[in-house]
């Protein structure tokens, strides 16, 4: 059972829609480079505990992990602000540009397009010969590029990049790559948080802040000799006395039927609990209703939940 308040906030946004998705954020400083802002000011705690949640949400499938984007960065000082250039593998020289190429097969020259153009079409610049038809008189083997230096033509140039932060100059291939990841509520897990975890876990919670101890879902054997399963029991010591709870869930495609109700109550009773709340979803039936009133069972239904937390002040007042 998720416990921690701040945790399950956070799933509760993400499960309510009041935060659709943990966008990633590229930082530097940080020493996974990625931060999660809207999780970080919710958790309140530091950047690798947000991430590791995030990763152990995933794990235990609350979460959904999508690709976001890719990040290149400098290998020295982690900045983004780099620059790619092209070079010359014959000379160095960073005077080259990528154009369009055409090869005439008779004489076997290969150059820029420019080079083969004027004023009536196509003419080969070695051999002046008239070129009409593309794909008989001359092909087109796509793009090169031409270094204007030393006049090499070559398909694959050297590429750098340059860091504008710290002017290193390094090749692609010590480039640093970072994807980042997006996180969502799981839509398996979505209903039920909504329904079940949410609720369960505020209801836990705001017990223990009255001073109730409290266990969950956990098997208890009750004065009659029946082992009964209970969703929450909350217990509270004051001198001799102790004061029971019993918590309840139960739910349904469209309405809790009454046969719920009795069961609870009867657990709740062999168990010497005091008092019962029952969390009925979506709506307990009309007919249910009357049995929860008639045995004094505090009942929070589907549109209550949002509310549960000022209600929940009155039980005990
Ligand atoms: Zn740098
Ligand atoms: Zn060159
Ligand atoms: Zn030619």
């Amino acid at each position: 059972m998720i416990s921690d308040s701040k945790v399950i906030k956070l799933l509760e946004q993400l499960t309510n829609g009041e935060i659709e998705e943990l966008k990633p954020v590229f930082n530097p400083k940080s020493a996974k480079c990625v931060d999660y802002p809207l999780a970080d000011k919710i958790l309140t705690q530091s950047n690798s505990y947000t991430l590791h949640l995030l990763e152990d949400l995933t794990r235990l499938g609350y979460l959904t992990k999508k690709f976001y984007d890719k990040i290149m960065y400098c290998p020295v000082c982690n900045s983004t602000d780099i620059r790619y250039s092209t070079y010359c593998p014959n000379c160095g020289s960073g005077h080259i540009l990528h154009s369009i190429v055409i090869e005439h097969p008779s004489c076997g020259y290969l150059g820029i397009e420019k080079e083969f153009t004027n004023e009536n079409g196509h003419k080969c610049p070695k051999c002046h010969k008239e070129l009409n038809l593309i794909g008989s008189d001359y092909n087109s083997p796509g793009y090169y590029y031409k270094c204007y230096d030393c006049g090499e033509l070559v398909i694959t140039p050297v590429e750098k990049w340059h860091c504008r932060q710290c002017a290193t100059v390094f090749g692609k291939e010590e480039i640093r790559e970072l994807c980042l990841y997006s996180y969502r509520i799981s839509e398996e897990k979505k209903d039920k948080l909504h329904l079940e975890r949410i609720p369960k876990n505020r209801v836990a919670e705001l017990l223990i802040r009255d001073g109730y101890e409290v266990q969950g879902s956990f098997k208890i054997t009750g004065r009659s000799g029946a082992e009964h399963e209970i969703d929450l029991l909350a217990t509270k010591h004051s001198g001799p006395f102790e004061h029971r709870i019993v918590v309840g869930f139960a739910s349904a495609e469209h309405e809790v039927d009454s046969e719920e109700v009795i069961k609870l109550y009867a657990k709740a009773y062999d168990v010497n609990a005091q008092d019962i709340i029952m969390i009925a979803l979506p709506r307990l039936s009309p007919d249910a209703n009357h049995f929860a009133q008639h045995y004094r069972i505090r009942v929070f239904e589907a549109e209550d939940l949002d509310k549960i937390e000022t209600a929940f002040n009155h039980i005990h007042t």
